[in-house]
């Protein structure tokens, strides 16, 4: 039995003749926040409002919890899509009081309290909320999708258009919660917001999930390189072995060198001295940001 909270197989949203979500494929684990990075309109929303149930799905497969009947996993999640939906002329302990209300919870005072001292909203809890700024209002969003103690939270875009302090704020609390065991789906259109969190990631472009891969996988990636390019693969490898060089790998003739200490020159000369040809060795730099930015669909991503 596999351990995602959520798996999604060929999960497909047509409007029209339009593929707003065209067979998506994710896999989140339980305990994880995941990144959900795409561009404005790649179809982030559209997917977590299929998974979140408000939105009929037009082919493919969700299992939440181990089930396909969403009926069953609704009152496991807590959803913030889109804006939290608050009554301005009400304040903070009365917006979390009217939604404790409308779920028929009682005995409330004590879980608005503590919801509150998670959001860091004690201090306001009697002010309108028409006074709070973006990110009040983000995080007493939050506080109300998590009045059911749901176990998997889909949070669209929750940091956009925050400054830096109230990102920061955001990201302390989603770390808090997944102490506590939650699993977390956040989207946004920009990697940084979410790179200090997120433990794995999938790329959406033109609604396709271009890539999935987890923070370590990550890394690995965004190592410096040595790349060399040489006409005789056989010989290279006996090079690199008398080189004690042990950290690499190589596709055609092409090899990637993530020992970037080594002696770029000895290397040249050894490798010239062997008979090999070296037609290119350099450096390679890209950053984490240039590739997500490449399988985002290029640079023209604001
Ligand atoms: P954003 O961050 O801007 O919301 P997104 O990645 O969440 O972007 P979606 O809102 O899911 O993207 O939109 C994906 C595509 O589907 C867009 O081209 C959008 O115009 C289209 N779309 C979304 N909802 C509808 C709808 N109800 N009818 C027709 N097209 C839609």
């Amino acid at each position: 039995m596999s351990n995602y909270i959520l798996e999604t197989d060929g999960l497909t949203k047509q409007f029209g003749k339009k593929k707003a979500v065209d067979k998506v494929d994710m896999h989140v684990k339980e305990g994880e926040i995941y990144g959900f990075i795409g561009r404005n309109g790649a179809g982030k929303t559209t997917f977590l409002k299929m998974i979140a149930n408000l939105l009929h799905k037009s082919d493919g497969e969700i299992k939440l919890f181990g089930s396909t009947d969403l009926s069953k996993s609704r009152h496991k999640i807590g959803v913030l899509i889109e804006n939290p939906g608050l009554y301005p002329a009400m304040s903070a302990y009365d917006n979390l009081k009217m939604k404790c209300m409308m779920l028929g919870i009682k005995d409330t005072d004590k879980k608005i309290k503590e919801l509150l001292e998670l959001v860091g909203l004690e201090k306001v809890a009697k002010k309108k909320t028409k006074n709070f700024s973006l990110g009040m209002k983000q995080r007493l969003g939050l506080a109300i999708t998590l009045i059911n103690d749901p176990q998997l939270l889909l949070l669209d875009e929750p940091i956009n258009g925050l400054d830096p302090q109230g990102i920061v704020e955001i990201r302390e609390i989603l770390l808090k919660l997944q102490e506590r065991g939650m699993t977390i789906i956040i989207s946004s259109h920009i990697l940084e917001e979410l790179g200090k969190i997120a433990n794995r990631y999938g790329v959406i472009a033109s609604g396709q999930l271009v890539k999935e891969l987890t923070r370590d996988q990550l890394e690995e990636l965004s190592k410096n390189s040595i790349q060399v390019v040489v006409d005789d693969v056989a010989e290279s490898v006996r090079v690199l072995k008398k080189l004690n060089i042990t950290e690499y790998e190589y596709h055609e003739n092409v090899f990637n060198i993530y020992d970037t200490e080594i002696d770029r020159a000895k290397l040249n000369s050894t490798l010239v001295v062997n008979g090999v040809l070296v037609s290119s060795i350099f450096e390679q730099n890209e950053s984490v940001e240039d590739m997500f930015i490449e399988m985002m669909g290029g640079a023209n991503y604001v």
